[in-house]
């Protein structure tokens, strides 16, 4: 074919990517209801993308506690988003996987961890025979900060106490926390990730593992060995 964009490869890439991501499950990248947002009112609901992250589930508590939330605008990134990223996954989840903020990726689509680091976290899933759909993913941050920079202290201390109350509601047997900034921010620690990845750490009654953020392992190839060390601990703890 000449220079013209295969349509039909285009269509392919797209649905291997999608099941890649989310197993053979198709989903639809629309809002599911007509979106209605109120500042003053964070329990109106916004019925949008964000919808599938729980969709599956539509009651219980982790549901009615996104529904509660997902209008926030407590700080100014409610201002700057395109998605509120709640979170994804199974809401009875035995293991959780916490990063630091939405990037662009996951801004647009309302899901966390889809970008190319999240593409690698599915594949660690897959090497330890999890699926994403089996784990519940979150942030510490549910709006992405602009171009990326780093969260503010401020931007903590308010988004901060949706994912402690995530955790009160999932709880899980095993929280893990990717990279430095989450790492930091939950077992309120300046330690270097390094030193925090040797112990086991507590986080409110949870065990927690710290381990590197697939950002990093993209950057450095040669951390996947410990990233690979971290994975089995996380077999091991879930088998006993
Ligand atoms: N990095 C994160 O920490 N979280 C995401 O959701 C995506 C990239």
């Amino acid at each position: 074919m000449s220079d013209k964009v295969d349509i039909y490869q285009e269509v392919e890439n797209y649905f291997r990517k999608q099941q890649l991501l989310y197993g053979n499950e198709i989903i639809i990248n629309r809002p599911l209801v007509q979106k209605v947002e109120s500042q003053a009112d964070v329990s109106q609901p916004v019925a949008g993308q964000q919808v599938k992250a729980v969709k599956k589930n539509k009651s219980g508590p982790l549901y009615d506690f996104y529904y509660n939330i997902n209008t926030c605008k407590k700080c100014s990134l409610g201002d700057t988003r395109t998605h509120f990223v709640f979170g994804a996954g199974n809401p009875k989840a035995d293991l959780m996987f916490i990063g630091e903020a939405p990037g662009k990726d996951e801004d647009l689509q309302g899901i966390p961890f889809v970008g190319r680091a999240g593409q690698l976290l599915t594949l660690m899933l897959k090497s330890i025979q999890l699926d994403r759909q089996d784990v519940f993913i979150a942030n510490v941050l549910k709006c992405r900060p602009p171009n990326n920079r780093d969260p503010l202290q401020e931007e903590i201390d308010k988004c901060e106490p949706y994912l402690m109350k995530q955790i009160e509601i999932i709880n899980p047997r095993l929280i893990v926390t990717l990279g430095r900034f989450a790492s930091a921010s939950l077992l309120r620690t300046k330690l270097a990730l390094g030193k925090l990845r040797e112990d086991m750490h507590d986080y409110n009654g949870v065990p927690l593992v710290v381990s590197y953020h697939p950002a990093a392992l993209l950057r450095n190839p040669q951390l996947k060995k410990s990233a690979w060390e971290d994975l089995k601990k996380i077999r091991t703890f879930l088998k006993d």
